[in-house]
């Protein structure tokens, strides 16, 4: 793959460069975002700033995206529009995760290097909400069973594999 979001790139070069990339990427690119969604049609777009904040690179990031979810009642499509701004610092080292500030989110960047696309569909995955259900009485047919709680808990954790991670090292120190 040619795509400039599907490069691998070294994170301190794009923050020490103050790198800025507007994106337009399909979202049948996500490889884990896909299986979530009814249609994987449509595109995320957005700017990615990169900056070097409290010493670690930090990627600031802004997303509009139109994703189409399966309503977990009807089973029916659900659309559930992405409006994200959000930073969040590429650490090549997860145990760093405990100096990063609270309201900046933190990614695991393996060997300091990452793409582009990683970070959008972090913050895609990140937007989900826990169970895609539309509004009461707008299922079509209505009522459908709701899994258990802890079921829909068990999918949240495989949903958010990231999100936790500093929150789980911070509790570990
Ligand atoms: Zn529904």
């Amino acid at each position: 793959m040619s795509e400039p979001w599907s490069k691998l790139r070294d994170v301190d070069l794009l923050a020490d460069g103050r790198a800025e990339f507007a994106i337009d990427i399909p979202l049948a690119s996500f490889p884990r975002l896909t299986p979530k969604l009814a249609r994987a049609e449509g595109s995320a777009r957005g700017t990615l700033r990169f900056t070097r904040e409290f010493g670690f690179a930090v990627a600031d990031v802004a997303l509009d995206a139109l994703l189409e979810l399966v309503c977990q009642r009807c089973l029916g499509p659900m659309d559930w529009p992405v409006a994200a701004r959000t930073r969040v610092a590429l650490l090549a080292d997860p145990d760093t995760a405990d100096r990063v500030p609270e309201e900046i989110e933190t990614m695991h960047a393996p060997a300091g290097r990452t793409r582009l696309l990683d970070i959008v569909e972090e913050e895609l995955l990140l937007s989900l909400p826990v169970v895609a259900l539309h509004e009461r009485g707008a299922c079509d047919p209505p009522e459908h069973e709701m899994p258990e709680p802890e079921e829909r808990e068990a999918q949240q954790d495989v949903q958010r594999p990231f999100e936790r991670l500093g929150e789980l090292l911070k509790r570990d120190q």
